[in-house]
């Protein structure tokens, strides 16, 4: 097994980033194996900030727990004594640690020194893979996009599956799935299959490239129309990559890479990067919906040693919000939104990912491009689906009680307010918990056009 005292550990991940992290610091406290990943382990300064429930994301598990093994630096502790050869891979301590970290990279922010114990589990998990097969339920969630192109039934498998007892507690059973919770399904046809370059604009702007990812592709091909909408509406040409007509649909591998199979990834990483790259050499913007894989594309994959096309690609990427944003304040976007008129406040939502990069800055900005609109951003730590992690059997009440931590609780203050998510694993849990249906900000924006 890996992380075995006899044996040295080679990361998988490139973590070359670290490489200076700590040097000449008599008190980094660098453990003796694991080389550069070593380094980004260490570069907690143990402060135990991560044990305080102030406003912010970090983190979630402890702020459920209380207990400190189960925050941050608490994970880094462990690891550290795994590195050091004085804890197997396998210590139930440490294996609980890692399994309860949604990676939703509220550390990468909120620690003082940004540790990035979200990239961290994708190397803990991956070293794990590499002497233990991956249970069938890893394999299954992380194919997702995969089985969803080569399998179109699947969706009505899923539709009985959310109104079958007797097939949501087979699936419980056979996969770990909870039963209680509907699963998000599919759209009738994903955008792949229906989109037109109609309605461009004539004399275009400028030029963007809309990144398909597989959630906005599959599940919510309205997010995609509506956000090509308000771009052309606001002067741009766009276009959207998806993969030749025959080809199986690009995905960008963050299914893949939350669940520690990084050679998967790196392969869907690759067709990804194939498809950008051709627009970013024609110096269009690349614009992402789903924040998780807009920002695996821009952070992410720099620790695939995918080269310098990646590194060119994460340089045009931007979420909607950020570019929408940006072009605001550049006096570029050619389009006037209309009066927005009801009284109760918005309630937005961001994705914990968003919110590691600063995105709700730039969120906060778009909304106040619409004319008397009132909103709130709602203080909360992750909302506990986070990805998979909260429809699987055993995370799911830790996952809700993450939501009831903030999110579901301003939710209910207001009952009546529509609420604005952009990330697909939020919607599904405020679907899940509320029965409420939650917006992407590009469907927003575009029932405000003129
Ligand atoms: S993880 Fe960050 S916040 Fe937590 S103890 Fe380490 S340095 Fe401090
Ligand atoms: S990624 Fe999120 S859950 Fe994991 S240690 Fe960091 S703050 Fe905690």
């Amino acid at each position: 097994m890996a992380f075995q005292r006899d044996r040295a550990v080679k990361p998988i991940l490139d973590w070359s980033v670290y490489r200076d992290a700590g040097m000449g610091d008599a008190y980094a406290d660098i453990p003796k194996n694991g080389g550069d990943f070593a380094r980004a382990v260490a570069v907690c300064i143990n402060s135990r900030q991560c044990e305080k429930k102030g406003k912010g994301v970090m983190c979630p598990s402890f702020r459920v727990s209380d207990d400190p093994s189960l925050s941050t630096g608490g994970r880094v502790r462990l690891l550290k004594q795994a590195l050091n050869g004085e804890l197997s891979l396998a210590d139930r301590a440490l294996a609980e640690a890692m399994d309860l970290c949604l990676a939703c990279k509220g550390c990468k922010r909120e620690c003082e020194n940004e540790v990035d114990m979200a990239m961290i589990k994708i190397e803990y998990l991956a070293q794990s893979h590499a002497t233990t097969r991956p249970s069938l339920r890893t394999r299954l969630l992380a194919s997702i996009p995969t089985l969803l192109t080569r399998y179109p039934r699947l969706k009505s498998l899923i539709a009985l599956r959310n109104r079958s007892p007797l097939v949501s507690g087979i699936g419980s059973r056979l996969f770990g799935i909870a039963s209680h919770i509907d699963l998000p399904e599919p759209a009738d046809i994903p955008f792949d299959r229906f989109s037109t370059d109609e309605h461009q604009t004539a004399e275009p702007a400028g030029e963007v490239a809309l990144l398909l990812d597989t959630f906005s592709n599959r599940f919510a091909p309205g997010h995609v129309d509506a956000a090509k909408h308000v771009l052309q509406q606001a002067g741009y040409r766009v276009f959207v990559v998806q993969a030749e007509a025959g080809d199986a649909s690009l995905c960008c591998g963050r299914t893949q890479l939350a669940h520690g199979l990084v050679n998967d990834a790196k392969a869907n990483a690759r067709r990804m990067i194939a498809a950008l790259l051709p627009h970013v050499e024609a110096g269009r913007t690349i614009i992402g919906l789903e924040p998780a894989c807009l920002l695996a594309v821009r952070d992410d994959y720099r620790f695939l040693g995918l080269g310098e096309d990646a590194e060119r690609v994460a340089g045009s990427a931007l979420l909607f919000e950020e570019f929408v944003a940006r072009e605001s304040m550049a006096g570029r976007l050619k389009v006037d939104f209309q009066p927005h008129v009801s009284e109760v406040p918005v309630l937005i939502h961001g994705h914990c990912h968003q919110k590691a990069v600063g995105a709700m800055k730039a969120m906060r900005r778009v909304l106040k491009l619409i004319p008397g609109l009132k909103f709130e951003i709602i203080d909360a730590t992750c909302c506990g689906m986070a990805g998979s992690f909260g429809i699987e059997k055993e995370h799911a009440a830790i996952g809700r009680a993450m939501a009831e931590e903030g999110l579901l609780p301003a939710l209910r203050a207001s009952p009546a307010a529509d609420i604005i998510a952009n990330g697909f694993s939020c919607r599904h849990q405020i679907g899940a918990c509320e029965q409420r249906e939650a917006k992407h900000l590009a469907v927003f924006l575009s029932e405000q056009l003129p």
